[in-house]
């Protein structure tokens, strides 16, 4: 009695519209509606009507999003709604690693080449071992760079398209030789016990079209298939996710159009409409209320997006109007950018810090801000920019735990090598002698790594940096700890690392009272009392890199909608006149989206401190060219636009280091 009362309760706090969607019955569904209507909760509310209600055991409910945060807090609250954990409910990459694990320990990987200790190789391993390719074949890394060859290999995977296919569709010069390195590539991953991210989503479909027992077997356990942010799937995530909820095809879907912003990964927003013709009865239900924003938030959204031409743009209401403007501050620089928003934080907001977010379109942003923030002793946490993984000590002993499971690792024996031989052959002999237990318990086998590697003789107790060092290794045993196996700490700390997974462990002791920064990107289903959207600039959003095509310009466009909507009550726009980037200064222009805004809605603060070019709404400020091309204006930038794109993506992604990048 009591439990249909909750769940009565639950139902309750809806409108109509979304009951309506909870309470869909069997068979395919999709939920199509804007920004903050509530498909999230639509989501979590219908795993609690399907738990509680249905009788549909937590363990039989397959629940995917695609973002890392989201996944953490979808989890937390089915919780709370059923008191259940949902074994499977987590990104595309996390579950098929689960699926993946599982199997493998079934022998019914040896076909890829995999047993039950296979490695997870993150993106610095992809690119260590294309390197050793280039190397052992004598390949020119100057001719076609590393980089570019394992994009190429990645969107490949993305796509389900083998090597073989690869090399036959291989119509010029880069695509004919990254075919060549495709080959070998995959032969070294099935030759040393391991895969790529992609490669989790890829095998894993492969596996369940291969192995009619395996499809059958996930097929009857997975009664409900539900998967949110379904714009930015791609085309193994579409494949798998229909391969799933065969038979009975009880698919519920929830997406907008306008929130797509991952067709670096091979997102396709039509893979909403492609629902509706490989579902013939498929039910389609629209939110339009919005709850999260007020008026004037909601407004600027919706007159942005309306810009885009090539897919359709969901209706949203509100009834939370307000007489507050969205403010605009102008600076002369970007650091003056960054004391000026760090100031009103200060003055205004000291006391909520955990209700501002401030987005950024590229991770590199973060910089100036962060040290105005420390300036004046403002906390915050970066979502998504943990570095912790990447530094030098967690990656050695991550390389010797991972060689205690697969000693073909390539990436993991060419580190250990780097950290002296010596040390590996002790490591190889106490691997020998110990008992598989050992190895598996992840505190434990730390404790032999160090004991046997005599590792920590690296450091001197007296040097404040390597105190820090000290101090990060014993982080890893804190993380180690809150797992019962090692290849499940591993198999963690890969996800986790690539942005697939929440981090769930926390480097700061502030947490609760910070102001949280990320990427647009990362900002994805997540909502804040006050948002900053900084750096709106031509050039930042929309990207360089996007600037010369229409097509790009849509996708940087719901990029600025996915921000300007995660703000409930407050929403702050930011731009510099001038910005030191990749190594020079140049004037920079507001950002178009910015123009695209009704006046009305605005407040604008220009700050004077050097005359004002470029200024918006000036008689400069700038009018869509007519022919796009016009603002890519240095020759330098220019020929970085042409010649390096790739890099440049890698850059955004942060697959690749800013030094790096000005390398090149
Ligand atoms: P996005 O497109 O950004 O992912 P969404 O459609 O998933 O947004 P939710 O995050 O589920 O929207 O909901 C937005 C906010 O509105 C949340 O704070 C949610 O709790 C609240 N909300 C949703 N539906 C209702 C409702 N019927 N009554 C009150 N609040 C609601
Ligand atoms: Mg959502």
């Amino acid at each position: 009695m009591s439990l249909v009362l909750e769940i009565a309760n639950l139902l309750n706090e809806l409108n109509p519209e979304q009951r309506r969607a909870v309470l869909h019955q069997d068979g395919p569904a999709i939920v199509l509606a804007g920004a903050g209507s509530g498909k999230t909760r639509v989501l979590t509310t219908r795993v609690a009507y399907l738990i509680k209600e249905k009788q549909i055991p937590a363990s039989n409910i397959f629940l995917v999003t695609f973002t890392n945060k989201a996944a953490a807090e979808m989890k937390k609250r089915v919780l709370e709604y059923t008191g259940q954990n949902l074994p499977f409910a987590g990104t595309f990459h996390s579950l098929s690693a689960k699926i993946l694990r599982i199997e493998a320990s079934q022998g019914h990987l040896e076909k890829f080449g995999l047993n039950a200790n296979f490695t997870i190789y993150d993106s610095d391993d992809q690119l260590a071992l294309i390197k050793s390719i280039y190397k052992i074949n004598g390949y020119d890394p100057g001719t076609f760079k590393p980089q570019v060859v394992k994009s190429k290999i990645s969107s490949a995977k993305n796509e389900l398209i083998g090597t073989d296919e690869f090399k036959d569709m291989a119509h010029d010069g880069l695509q004919l030789f990254a075919a060549k390195v495709y080959k070998s590539y995959e032969k070294r991953l099935r030759d040393e016990n391991a895969v790529d991210f992609d490669d989790l989503l890829s095998i894993c479909y492969q596996l369940f079209v291969d192995n009619e027992a395996v499809r059958q077997k996930y097929q009857a356990k997975f009664q409900h298939v539900l998967v949110d942010e379904f714009q930015d799937t791609n085309k193994v995530q579409y494949s798998l996710t229909r391969i799933l909820a065969q038979p009975g095809d009880n698919l519920f879907a929830v997406g907008d159009f306008s929130q797509s912003i991952y067709a670096w990964r091979g997102a396709d927003y039509r893979n909403l409409e492609r629902l509706s013709s490989d579902f013939k009865n498929i039910k389609e239900y629209r939110l339009e209320r919005n709850y999260r924003s007020t008026q004037a938030i909601l407004d600027a959204a919706t007159s942005v997006i309306a810009n885009n031409m090539s897919h359709p743009v969901l209706e949203l209401w509100t009834d939370q109007s307000t007489d507050e403007k969205l403010e605009i501050y102008e600076t002369s620089t970007g650091e003056l950018e960054a004391e000026k928003i760090a100031s009103i934080i200060k003055e205004k907001y000291f006391d909520q810090l955990k209700n501002i977010a401030l987005l950024y379109r590229t991770n590199v942003q973060s910089r100036a801000f962060e040290e105005a923030f420390m300036r004046r002793q403002l906390p915050y946490k970066i979502v998504g920019g943990t570095k912790f993984y990447e530094r030098t000590e967690i990656k050695d002993l991550l390389s010797y735990l991972r060689l205690c499971f697969n000693q073909l690792d390539s990436p993991s024996r060419a580190r250990a090598e780097k950290i002296g031989k010596r040390r590996l052959e002790k490591l190889e002999v106490w691997l020998a002698k110990t008992d598989r237990s050992t190895l598996e318990n992840p505190s434990s086998c730390l404790q032999g790594i160090l004991e046997t590697t005599l590792y920590l003789d690296k450091y001197d107790q007296k040097d404040p940096e390597d105190v820090a060092r000290l101090d990060n290794i014993q982080e890893l045993f804190n993380v180690a700890s809150r797992f019962e196996n090692t290849l499940l700490l591993l198999e963690n700390i890969a996800l986790v690392q690539d942005g697939y997974l929440a981090n769930e462990s926390s480097f700061n002791q502030n947490e609760g009272n910070e102001i949280t920064m990320m990427s647009l990107h990362s900002a994805k289903g997540l909502e804040f009392s006050i948002v900053f959207m900084v750096g709106m600039e031509e050039g930042l959003l929309p990207h360089s890199r996007a600037i010369m095509e229409e097509k790009e310009i849509e996708e940087e466009r719901r990029l600025c909608y996915v921000g300007i909507t995660r703000a409930k009550d407050k929403l702050y726009f930011s731009y510099a006149r001038s910005r030191f980037t990749y190594g020079y200064s140049s004037n920079s222009l507001p950002s178009r989206f910015l123009s695209e805004i009704d006046q009305k809605l605005l407040k604008i603060n220009r700050s004077f401190d050097q005359g004002s070019v470029n200024s918006y709404q000036d008689k400069y400020y700038y009018k869509k060219p007519k022919t796009p091309a016009t603002t890519a204006k240095t020759k330098d930038q220019k020929i970085r636009l042409v010649v390096d794109e790739e890099s440049l993506d890698a850059l955004l992604n942060d697959e690749l280091d800013i030094r790096e990048f000005l390398r090149k």
